[in-house]
């Protein structure tokens, strides 16, 4: 399907509230301006090099979230421009995070990863880690921790996925009480599972095949 008859497809699942993050990792430039001239501004990318290639080349008003494992050298490469990162999974991200926010003048609004699937191969962050986390985190000054990101197991079994979101919604609500009020994001669903997560309590969802079809990874 065109890119245009998907993203209405999608748009008819989503209720108001919840924001869509176009997945658009290893997609041409081109793709990405067929969704923008449908009016999505907000695109995820994974890999650093890929993602500051695009900010450099397309539309300004783009706002770019960072979904994948972020490795700590990197983060100089996309903290002047980055509008959220989505996996923060260690305490030492973080601190690199700050610290290069500070030095471009920014203040950088990050996700806690926490890690839900069984698959050990996932990143993240466990319910306990983050609980320690969250208080530890006050003490940057150039991050604000906006809420919490997850990632279900590759499976069909759909009731196991949904106690996944389960599990992460209610750790988010209990966080919540305790964070700040800046703490309102829970990004959880892909193409695969977005609607049961919206089901589950959702904000934002990071779609990519629905959106721009197969990813090919050899090109
Ligand atoms: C690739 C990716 C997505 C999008 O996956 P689709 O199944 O293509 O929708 C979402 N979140 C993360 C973290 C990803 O790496």
């Amino acid at each position: 399907m065109p890119i245009k008859t998907n993203i209405i497809e999608i748009r008819k699942e989503l209720t108001r509230e919840v924001t869509l993050v176009c997945v658009s990792k290893f997609h041409p430039n081109v793709d990405i301006i067929e969704a923008y001239n449908e009016g999505e501004r907000v695109f995820g990318e994974s890999k650093v090099q890929e993602l500051c290639g695009k900010y450099e080349r397309l539309p300004k008003d783009i706002h770019w979230h960072f979904i994948g494992h972020l490795q700590t050298n990197k983060v100089k490469q996309i903290v002047s421009f980055i509008e959220l990162i989505h996996g923060v999974d260690s305490l030492k991200l973080l601190l690199e995070i700050d610290k290069q926010a500070l030095r471009t003048g920014r203040i950088v609004d990050c996700l806690l990863q926490v890690h839900i699937a069984t698959e050990e191969t996932k990143f993240g962050f466990s319910a306990d880690e983050i609980r320690m986390a969250i208080k530890e985190v006050q003490n940057f000054k150039n991050v604000r921790i906006r809420g919490l990101m997850g990632m279900a197991t590759f499976t069909e079994n759909k009731e196991q996925v949904k106690n996944e979101f389960h599990f992460l919604k209610s750790l988010f609500d209990e966080l919540r009480a305790i964070a700040s009020t800046e703490f309102s994001i829970l990004s959880m669903g892909m193409s695969d599972d977005f609607e049961l997560a919206i089901e589950e309590g959702s904000t934002m969802v990071r779609v990519g095949s629905s959106i721009f079809g197969h990813r090919n990874y050899e090109q």
